[in-house]
């Protein structure tokens, strides 16, 4: 199976399955069920499904299986299951591999719905969780025992972009005996070598640059044949997060522009985070690409990239920060990321609003903080459209 594509061409190619037909462009099976020519292959196929053969969509769909196998090959790992959403896809791996009694350490700066899942509903079942700042690697090798299960965190932070060394704290993981998952997301499946580096399962949320253009909701698990399908196979298929075949489809159409989008999109945020830092209205950047990131050595050697998003903090605080956002003329207010449109978010009042203030201050969402995703646009642009907004915050 293994072939020796680089990049670019697994992601045109890779897993491209063809009908009768030879249709060129990867086909939707939007088919909930499959027909089986006789009683006895029906039987057959319960008893032990073939490469080619499907029972239900809930379990494998041909267009979902090609998604699977291409993210699988770029991910570099042996197989891979396609979620309805990046959440489905965070909440299953951890669901599928814990039992009561289990202890798992994760970083604490996490996306808000995977501390829901980690603090509440692992919790609730007897999962005990111990949080810890990701980047610090002796909170690591404290927290982590070797009762520990298993060790989870966002390879990089959001919005402070902070990262945690996957090969350090899978060191420290697996001298434990724990398994280590690690949500990729931010670091892009482009940038990110986390199975190399020594991450055992990897999660995305699909929704962000796989998908890349704001359309669909979705998520998926790479990690060994072993893990996707003894361990989180059942649970998945049976709990019922599987992946639309019209997501998968998506999907497929944007994999083959995810490296060129991811690079352009890079370089632009390179390219806004000097002309920020240059500027006279801000009082902070973030970028991991900058020598000023304090882990910038380490975002070298893990991602080569400082990757796709830019976070800053306007002088002048809240007012500033929104009197800034309302002036921006190509970017767009929203949540998203990794989307072909540049996106400004303020944590502070959305994605974190619900934080108690201490953790607000401990993760560092100040009320000034502007949180930017590039996009696709043309770099010269976006920056004239920031500092025409920066010029009335
Ligand atoms: C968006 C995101 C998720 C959740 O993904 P959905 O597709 O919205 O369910 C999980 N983790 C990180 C880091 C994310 O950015």
């Amino acid at each position: 199976m293994t072939k020796d594509w680089k990049t670019r061409t697994t992601l045109v190619h890779e897993g491209s399955r063809r009908s009768q037909y030879g249709e060129m462009a990867e086909a939707i099976f939007l088919t909930q069920g499959f027909v089986y020519p006789t009683a006895e292959a029906a039987e057959a196929r319960f008893v032990k499904a073939g490469e080619d053969e499907f029972i239900y969509a809930r379990y494998g769909n041909p267009t979902t299986r090609m998604f699977e196998e291409r993210i699988a090959a770029l991910e570099g790992t042996e197989d891979a299951f396609a979620t309805a959403s990046g959440m489905a896809a965070v909440s299953g791996a951890l669901m599928a591999a814990l039992r009561a009694g289990d202890h798992v350490v994760s970083s604490r700066a996490l996306f808000g719905s995977c501390l829901y899942v980690l603090e509440e509903v692992l919790q609730r079942f007897g999962v005990r969780v111990t949080f810890v700042d990701g980047a610090d690697l002796d909170a690591w090798r404290a927290a982590v025992t070797p009762g520990t299960k298993l060790v989870f965190f966002e390879s990089m932070s959001n919005p402070t972009l902070e990262l945690v060394d996957i090969r350090a704290v899978s060191e420290i993981a697996h001298a434990a005996g724990a398994l280590v998952i690690c949500d990729n997301v931010f670091a892009t499946p482009i940038f990110s070598r986390a199975v190399e580096q020594g991450a055992d399962v990897v999660v995305y949320s699909t929704t962000k640059h796989i998908d890349g253009q704001g359309r669909a909701l979705g998520g998926v698990v790479c990690g060994t044949e072993a893990f996707i399908r003894k361990v989180l196979e059942p649970y998945m298929k049976h709990t019922g997060g599987s992946m639309s075949p019209f997501t998968a489809w998506m999907h497929l159409n944007g994999m083959a522009t995810l490296d060129l989008r991811c690079r352009a999109m890079a370089d632009t945020a390179l390219a806004v985070a000097r002309a920020l830092e240059a500027h006279p209205k801000v009082s902070k950047v973030i970028f991991p690409g900058l020598p000023s990131h304090p882990q910038h050595a380490l975002a070298m050697a893990q991602m080569g990239s400082g990757g796709t998003l830019v976070s800053f903090e306007v002088s002048g605080g809240k007012e500033a920060a929104f009197r800034f956002m309302n002036a921006l003329e190509i970017a767009k207010i929203s949540n998203n990321l990794g989307d072909a449109k540049t996106i400004a978010t303020h944590p502070a009042t959305t994605t974190h609003q619900r934080l108690p203030q201490d953790q607000k201050d401990a993760l560092g969402i100040t009320p000034g903080l502007i949180r930017l995703s590039l996009g696709l646009e043309d770099a010269g642009d976006l920056i004239a459209d920031l500092e025409a907004a920066l010029a009335v915050a």
